[in-house]
C-alpha cells in the first residue's frame, strides 16, 4: 500500500532562525498523521532543520544537489555533505532548476544516479510547459523526461524514488491543474513505469502532484486514485496552511 507523501518545497525561503520556529511550531501538529511529511529546506537552513526536527518522524530533503563527489566545482554541495547533515531526500530536476538554471535530462539522470548510488531518495519532478500542454503534448514531454531521468535505474532502485509530476504552468501561479488532469498525468506516468519496470514496482512508485496545492484543493487531489501526495511549494511555508495540506 502506498503510504501519501507531503513534501514542502521551501525554494530560496527560511534562514535558520525561520527554520527553527517554524518546525518548533508544525512539530506538535502534525505528530498524529499517518501521512509521510517531508520538508526540503533551502542548504544553509538544513542544519537548524535537522536539530528542530530531532524525534520527529518528519523527514528532511534537500532542493538541489551535485552529481560529483567531491573537487573544483565551486558552489555545488555534494550528494555525501547532504549525508554527513542528516540528509534522506534531495528534489532533482524541479522545473525552475530545469528552466533557469538550464539543467538538461542529462544532468538530471546523473544526479539521480549519484543520489541512489549514495542512498538518498530523490523526489525526481517531471511536467510539461504550458505551450507543450496547449500542443497536447504534456504525455510525450513528460514521459521524455522520465524516461531520460531514469537510464541506468534498477528495478529496486525505482522502488524508492518519488516522482513529483509538475506541470510548469501550475507551480506559484495559483493555478491548479483539475484533479481529474492531475490523476491522468500519474496514471500516465504509472503506465510509463510499468513499460520501463513491470507492474509491481509501478504500483509501488509514489507519484506526487505538485502545482499551488493549497488547504482549498489537496482533499480532490489526494482523492484521486493515483495521486499519493503532493509538492508544495508556496503552501509550504506557512504553518497553518501545510498543517491543513498534510492533514488533509
Ligand atoms: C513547487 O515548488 O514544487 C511547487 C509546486 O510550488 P507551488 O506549490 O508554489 O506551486
Amino acid at each position: 500500500m502506498r503510504v501519501p507523501v507531503m513534501a514542502g518545497n521551501w525554494k530560496m525561503h527560511m534562514n535558520s532562525n525561520e527554520t527553527k520556529s517554524f518546525i518548533h511550531d508544525l512539530r506538535g501538529r502534525v505528530e498524529d498523521t499517518e501521512v509521510k511529511v517531508i520538508l526540503c529546506v533551502p542548504f544553509t537552513s538544513i542544519s537548524a532543520a535537522k536539530d528542530a526536527l530531532a524525534g520527529t518522524k518528519i523527514g528532511l530533503g534537500a532542493q538541489n544537489m551535485s552529481w560529483e563527489e567531491k573537487g573544483a566545482f565551486t558552489g555545488e554541495i555534494s550528494p555525501d555533505m547532504l549525508l554527513s547533515e542528516g540528509v534522506e531526500y534531495v528534489i532533482i530536476g524541479h522545473s525552475e532548476r530545469r528552466a533557469i538554471f538550464k539543467e538538461t535530462d542529462d544532468m538530471i539522470n546523473k544526479k539521480v544516479v549519484k543520489a541512489l548510488e549514495k542512498g538518498l531518495i530523490p523526489i525526481l519532478c517531471v511536467g510539461e510547459t504550458l505551450e507543450e500542454r496547449e500542443e497536447h503534448k504534456a504525455k510525450e514531454v513528460t514521459k521524455h523526461q522520465l524516461k531520460e531521468a531514469l537510464k541506468g535505474v534498477r528495478v529496486k532502485e525505482m522502488e524508492k524514488i518519488i516522482v513529483a509530476y509538475e506541470p510548469v504552468w501550475a507551480i506559484g501561479t495559483g493555478k491548479t491543474a483539475s484533479p481529474e488532469d492531475a490523476n491522468e498525468m500519474a496514471v500516465f506516468i504509472r503506465e510509463t513505469l510499468k513499460e520501463l519496470y513491470g507492474e509491481e514496482t509501478s504500483e509501488e512508485v509514489i507519484i506526487q502532484y505538485g502545482g499551488s496545492v493549497k488547504p482549498g484543493n489537496v482533499e480532490e487531489i489526494m482523492n484521486q486514485s493515483d495521486v499519493d501526495g503532493a509538492l508544495v511549494g508556496g503552501a509550504s511555508l506557512k504553518v497553518e496552511d501545510f498543517e491543513k495540506i498534510v492533514n488533509f
